[in-house]
């Protein structure tokens, strides 16, 4: 269970009550990026005031600290993941650094022209523009799984997406828009019988659902530590060993190589470390490992549980208000609407004179406009440390909506 009050004493925007325009600030703006809790925070000032220096490379103590506080973090996050092996976690700057790393040092070296990509609509562009340009590379095809009449994907339709061609299916496992929860487990079933390699963007599924790479079998798996309370600019690509056996780095340099000559003869390091080239985001891994333990120690599963309450909550009085369209109630993740008449972007200014954070646009979905047939949507989404009351103000202001001007400068 959640105590929610409780828990918002952990972060330190509402501890201390940040406003803006006056109120208290109602933060739903979750899929763009997460409130960080004190521990995060520490575990970061740590670093960076107690023992300061560079990782996986001194010979004196305070690098044998930060070696272990490193190596820790790989395994907090492998732990939360589910993964055999810790090796199997390369650290990265994020997802779309993950998604890069699969397709430029994956895909480019295994697909041939007339091959297929199967990607949906619904993708974010960090999982859609690097498979372009590896398609465009290679010759590859992508196509489109359908989406079915609310916007999710099924495994009907993954079925019939799939012919002898395809070699890579790149899905998000919740989609930042739409919000539906794929049916993985089956998805990688399906495609293992083909030798079809899975390509997940866990951006937002990781941090809200339980993720278990090897129960759902997933070959490779991208995520960012800021969307589940750990710092930005850190993220983790999760690959099968043997699918990294078979990867090439998209960076080269210091840190990654065992030996090289003057001849051009190179070997590089073990796995994970030969695509870590260079300094790694130290403060941002050890913040992650933090970040990890934390929801951890309220339990995803409590999380997801009361995120699904929430969402009905906001679902069942959004519903009562006529102005309201949604795009997608029945899903779990953000919630995807407009308010009748109005710019999403003059709505979100709205409600930002109300102290609510929500994002507008087409939240680097651009193709999504092709399903939903409207180009841009207001995003609400949620976390744990979000309350009814929460969920009670933005529908008020949601009422407001359509006297846009009036309430904007009344
Ligand atoms: N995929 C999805 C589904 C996302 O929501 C996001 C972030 N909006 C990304 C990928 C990219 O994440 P990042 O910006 O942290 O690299």
């Amino acid at each position: 269970m959640i105590d929610v009050e409780k828990i918002r004493q952990d972060f330190p925007m509402f501890k201390n009550h940040v406003k803006m325009h006056d109120h208290d600030l109602v933060y739903l703006d979750n899929n763009a990026t997460t409130l960080k809790p004190q521990c995060v925070a520490d575990a970061v000032y740590g670093y960076l005031t107690e023992y300061t220096s560079n990782a996986e490379r001194g010979d004196y103590d305070l690098s044998h600290i930060v070696d272990t506080k490193f190596e820790g973090a790989r395994e907090d996050v492998r732990r939360f993941i589910g993964a055999k092996d810790k090796r199997e976690l390369i650290f990265t700057a994020g997802s779309t650094d993950s998604l890069n790393m699969v397709a430029y040092g994956y895909a480019l070296h295994h697909l041939k022209e007339g091959d297929e990509i199967l990607l949906s609509l619904a993708e974010h562009a960090s999982n859609t523009l690097p498979w372009f340009d590896v398609a465009k590379m290679t010759g590859a095809k992508i196509k489109y799984i359908d989406l079915d009449e609310k916007g999710a994907i099924t495994i009907e339709n993954v079925k019939k997406a799939i012919t002898d061609k395809t070699k890579i299916i790149a899905l998000a496992i919740v989609t930042n828009v739409m919000g539906y929860v794929i049916p993985i487990h089956e998805i990688t079933a399906l495609a293992h019988k083909q030798n079809i390699v899975v390509v997940c963007d866990g951006a937002q599924s990781v941090p809200h659902i339980k993720t278990d790479v090897v129960a759902d079998d997933i070959d490779f798996l991208a995520f960012s530590g800021h969307k589940m309370c750990g710092p930005t600019g850190i993220g983790v690509l999760y690959g099968k060993m043997a699918l990294l056996e078979d990867m090439k780095p998209v960076r080269y340099g210091g840190g990654s190589n065992a030996r090289y000559e003057a001849d051009g003869e190179l070997s590089l390091k073990s796995i994970p470390y030969r695509f870590e080239s260079g300094t790694p985001n130290i403060e941002g891994v050890i913040g992650l490992g933090a970040a990890a333990c934390y929801l951890e120690s309220i339990g995803i599963e409590n999380i997801h549980a009361y995120e699904i309450e929430l969402r009905k909550y906001a679902i069942e009085k959004l519903k009562q208000v006529d102005k309201v369209e949604l795009y997608n109630p029945e899903a779990t993740g953000a919630i995807a609407m407009n308010i009748k008449g109005v710019f999403s972007q003059d709505a979100s200014s709205l409600f930002n004179t109300y102290g609510i954070a929500v994002r507008a646009g087409n939240h680097c979905a651009k193709i999504l406009k092709d399903f939903l047939h409207v180009n841009a949507t207001v995003r609400a989404s949620l976390y744990f440390y979000n309350t009814k009351e929460d969920i009670d103000t933005f529908v008020e202001v949601c009422k407001k909506g359509d006297d846009f001007l009036d309430a904007f400068f009344g």
